[in-house]
């Protein structure tokens, strides 16, 4: 099914989040390995300049738009684009329906002790869940041959890999075939909320489409990265404007 909005030069899904699970459900039955991005704002913007990521996100299965921002383009370039599907919430979608299909899942990224910490929260939420490896993301390029015979003894059916964005994807694509897991996704900062090290943004500030601005100010280091927001916005207007 093509319904695929070019943003930026990268293709989005305009799914709703039902449309999103259903799609994720039939990638379980496919057992083929299949990646799907969360694409907001900022990485959509990176994708302008960074080739690779770009390349991996037209390549990929499904892209969700996470984020008002991806949003708004779709409809100012004049696209239907019916919601928001975060990829937070998406995870937690999986998590809710993975007990009843007693498929496994394996929490890869984040700093020490907090995929372990996703975990118990995971198996607190969601009763019966498998949760079949943990594992932080910070490691050398020597690590990798390990973490990967890590995952793949696991034998997950769904892999989380948060270590943000573009390291989460150029990850995932680069071991694509030799993970052979069904379906990855790279969930930046989940494990962070779900372990309590972070805080999501309030429902009101969620609906008012400021969940940018609520991160901004918990993380000010992160501040530096709004730039990339007004950039987006212009971005987008021109490109609309050469069409
Ligand atoms: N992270 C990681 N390895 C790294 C860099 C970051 O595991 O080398 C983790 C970090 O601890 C955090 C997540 O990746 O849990 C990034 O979250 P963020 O919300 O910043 O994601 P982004 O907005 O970049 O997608």
């Amino acid at each position: 099914m093509n319904d695929k909005v070019k943003i930026l030069g990268v293709g989005v899904n305009a799914v709703t989040m039902q449309e999103a699970l259903d799609r994720i459900e039939k990638f379980f039955e496919e057992k083929k390995p299949k990646i799907i991005a969360t694409a907001n704002a900022e990485m959509l913007m990176r994708a302008t300049y960074d080739e690779e990521l770009k390349k991996i996100l037209n390549d990929a299965e499904l892209v969700v738009p996470d984020g008002a921002g991806t949003v708004w383009a779709a409809h100012h370039l004049g696209y239907q684009m019916p919601e928001r599907v975060a990829g937070y919430d998406l995870a937690q979608e999986l998590m809710k329906r993975a007990p009843e299909k007693n498929r496994r899942i394996y929490f890869f990224g984040s700093a020490p002790n907090v995929a372990e910490k996703a975990k118990l929260k995971a198996e607190e939420l969601y009763p019966g869940i498998k949760i079949v490896g943990t594992r932080n993301g910070f490691f050398s390029a020597d690590d990798e041959s390990k973490i990967i015979s890590e995952i793949k003894s696991a034998q997950p059916d769904l892999l989380f890999a948060a270590l943000g964005v573009p390291k989460q994807e150029k990850f995932l694509a680069k071991y694509k075939d030799e993970l052979n897991v069904p379906v990855s996704i790279g969930v930046g900062g989940t494990f962070d909320v779900m372990a309590g090290v972070m805080k999501r943004a309030p429902k009101w500030m969620q609906r008012a489409k400021l969940e940018w601005l609520f991160r901004a100010i918990l993380q000010p280091k992160r501040a530096g990265r709004l730039i990339a927001l007004p950039k987006f916005v212009l971005k987008v207007h021109s490109s609309k404007q050469k069409t």
